[in-house]
């Protein structure tokens, strides 16, 4: 059988991860969260106290680092910051900030992409992130660029938050999204931009179980 890779682009909260993991599930691939990869690297610059944004002060961290990744008997993507097991650390809501920060140097992503093209050597797999149709896997069997409205997005966040406890109003979400995607569409290196030959998908109007069968029919078609 031929190996298949599906890459998933697009915005903080279209809910990427929740469906690509299920995506991944039905069509027997290893699923591969990037953005899992980027916030070790940040849970290891914040632990070493270096700025995030000083390329200076994080890219000799590079060199003592050591990032794997393992699926588990849970099903779960485990990740590992030089063997220890940080899986629950790197979901904090700093290290967002912090992954973020590192995502933007230069140095970090080409340390990354090797890792990132090595798990899609050898396996099928679905690869969530920001680049992955664009620049990880640009020879990918299906390009998949997934959105949905800055409003629903926040909208989805904030309830999320709200359960945790969190106070912040719908307001402040929504405009923490805006500003998330204006950086992440206007960075210098790897923007987020859709790739010419992806499709979009756009689950404004979508639960769960329908943006899952909206993405298994594009691949269907495509693969
Ligand atoms: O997807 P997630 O929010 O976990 O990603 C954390 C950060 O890593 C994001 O803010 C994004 O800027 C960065 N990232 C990236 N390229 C990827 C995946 C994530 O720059 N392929």
């Amino acid at each position: 059988m031929s190996l298949i890779s599906v890459a998933i682009d697009g915005p903080a909260g279209a809910g990427k991860s929740t469906i690509a993991r299920k995506v991944a599930q039905e069509l027997g691939c290893l699923y591969v969260d990037t953005g899992a990869i980027y916030r070790t690297v940040g849970l290891y610059a914040l632990r070493k106290g270096a700025d995030p944004k000083n390329e200076g002060e994080v890219v000799p961290l590079l060199e003592e680092l050591k990032v794997e990744m393992q699926v588990e008997s849970d099903g779960i993507q485990h990740m590992y910051l030089n063997g220890e097991d940080v899986t629950a650390q790197i979901r904090e809501p700093e290290i967002s900030r912090c992954a973020s920060a590192v995502s933007a140097l230069p140095p970090v992503r080409a340390f990354l992409l090797d890792m990132q093209r090595e798990l899609a050597r050898t396996r099928s797999v679905v690869m969530d992130g920001r680049d992955i149709g664009t620049v990880v896997l640009p020879d990918a069997t299906v390009k998949i660029f997934l959105t949905a409205s800055p409003e629903v997005r926040a909208m989805r966040r904030w309830k999320e938050l709200r359960e945790k406890g969190n106070t912040d109003t719908y307001e402040e979400v929504l405009r923490d999204v805006i500003q998330r995607d204006y950086d992440d569409s206007h960075r210098a290196i790897a923007p987020l931009r859709q790739a010419e030959d992806a499709v979009l998908a756009d689950t404004s109007e979508l639960d769960l179980e329908e943006s899952i069968q909206l993405l298994l029919n594009i691949v269907k078609e495509r693969q």
